[in-house]
């Protein structure tokens, strides 16, 4: 029998706001255990939370982005639970009105498709704090509140992503509409992005679920797709010899690549959801919602059309400069001054993204400036200097932030376009090897690759490679 897996996600973005979202505590990754705290988070009784609204703004253009319908009325529930890091025993959360319904992402594959995953609904919350778990002891766990209270909001896909590709483009789409709208840096090593995965399987062609087990603690791109890889291998084996799927909790093991059993699955009523009696609930009006539509920016898949228009390129070209917003900036203030902007774009992704990956650096920490990255391509253009000089001389930009211009002239790399001092090249390699000379002229003519390369390597590279092949070719046809 063959199988189809049926995948939901559960997407876990913290905003990125200056302070928490039910109290004025600073919200910021990194600092001194418990230094970060109130009584509001560290949830002593009788404190009263009060909504932050740059939170709520950042929701609500969340919802917007992703093309969601924004609740005019919204409210805030109490999900409880108890956990050593979440104080009070309850979570502030939003269950029954939750302030998004609906939307949708929207993926382009590498062929040009485009496919819109449907969302479920986003919903508002507080993050809980953090157990640590000292390496030096077993006797005892530490509780650091810091985390507690940041702003959170859960984006819950509708359980129509079928294999580990699809949850991987989406969850790449996702992050790069959250960080195009600056709502959250989405940096999951920091888990200010985090994922759970629901996944079933099914005999194909079937129209009911089967029983979902859903996976947590994944914090990485690859982690998701490989967690969901070996959890449908793990239900098919099961199921293929008729063991029943348990409806369960697994975390992901990211070493072993492998879900282990966490606890069996809670349903909504074991959380006893009830209205938060200390909030009000929210309203927001339309003149508010068509503010916020309008201040958004141009979206990664809009970007993405308009660069293949407007630039020539390709999907999996845009699909790479559109990754995030520095970088499609990037481009475009050095394709705004390219003779090529195609030639940028091909730049990037082979030299710019092969250093920055080598540096581990973001295109924002790069030390060679759009501008200066525009000049060196204009310079290959021009005839300036070969393709082949300029990955050099980039080199040498990178490493001491001259620019193109003052590099080549420095070292005396101007490409050599004078025929006669090329003559001079052909002229003696041709001598140096009358072996091949011949063998070019009895109709080998595939030899001639032997000789450009010669003639280049005798130039130093800096001979123009368009004139030398031209060169040649009379020369051995003569
Ligand atoms: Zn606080």
């Amino acid at each position: 029998m063959e199988f189809e897996a049926v995948i939901g996600l559960e997407v876990h973005a913290q905003l990125n706001t200056a302070t928490k979202i039910f109290c004025s505590c600073a919200n910021r990754f990194g600092a001194e255990p418990n230094t970060l705290t109130c009584p509001v988070c560290q949830g002593h009784p009788g404190v009263l939370p009060v909504l932050n609204g740059k939170a709520l703004t950042k929701a609500i253009k969340a919802g917007l982005a992703l093309g969601g319908t924004v609740a005019r009325y919204s409210r805030f529930d109490r999900k409880n639970y108890f956990y050593p890091d979440l104080p009070k025993a309850y979570q502030i959360s939003q269950y029954e009105h939750p302030i998004v319904i609906g939307g949708g992402v929207t993926v382009v594959r590498d062929d040009g498709s485009e496919h819109t995953f449907p969302l479920t609904r986003i919903h508002m919350e507080e993050d809980a704090g953090k157990l640590v778990h000292p390496a030096d002891t077993n006797t005892h766990s530490l509780v650091d509140l810091n985390r507690a209270g940041t702003p959170l909001i859960e984006i819950v896909s509708e359980p129509e992503l079928h294999s580990p590709e699809d949850a991987a483009l989406y969850l790449t789409e996702l992050r790069a509409i959250l960080r195009y709208i600056d709502v959250s840096d989405c940096n999951m090593e920091e888990g200010s992005l985090r994922c759970d995965a629901n996944v079933s399987i099914r005999p194909r062609g079937a129209t009911t679920l089967g029983t979902k087990v859903e996976i947590k603690n994944l914090n990485s791109i690859k982690g998701v797709s490989k967690a969901i890889e070996y959890e449908i291998r793990r239900q098919t084996e099961a199921l293929a010899c008729g063991t029943a799927i348990v409806q369960e909790t697994r975390l992901f093991d990211a070493d072993r690549e492998v879900t282990l059993s966490m606890r069996s699955k809670e349903e909504a009523h074991d959380y006893r959801y009830f209205p938060d009696p200390d909030l009000v609930p929210v309203l927001v009006t339309e003149e508010r919602i068509n503010e916020l539509r309008a201040s958004l920016p141009e979206l990664p898949r809009a970007r993405k059309k308009r660069f293949m228009e407007q630039y020539g390129l390709t999907p999996k070209d845009v699909g790479t400069l559109c990754a995030s917003r520095e970088l499609a900036d990037w481009f475009e203030t050095a394709a705004a001054l390219a003779k090529n902007p195609k030639k940028v774009a091909n730049w990037i992704q082979a030299e710019v993204l092969r250093i920055l990956n080598a540096k581990n650096q973001d295109i924002a920490d790069f030390s060679v400036s759009p501008q200066d990255t525009a000049g060196l391509l204009n310079l290959v253009e021009d005839g300036t200097i070969s393709g082949k000089i300029a990955k050099d001389v980039f080199e040498k930009m990178v490493t001491t932030g001259q620019d193109a211009e003052s590099i080549i002239e420095a070292e005396g790399l101007r490409q050599v376009s004078d025929s006669n001092e090329i003559d001079l090249v052909i002229a003696a390699v041709l001598a140096a090897n009358p072996a091949q000379v011949e063998q070019y002229r009895s109709g080998k003519t595939a030899v001639k690759g032997f000789l450009v390369g010669q003639i280049m390597k005798q130039s130093g590279g800096k001979a123009n490679p368009a004139l030398v092949n031209q060169l040649l070719e009379q020369k051995l046809n003569q």
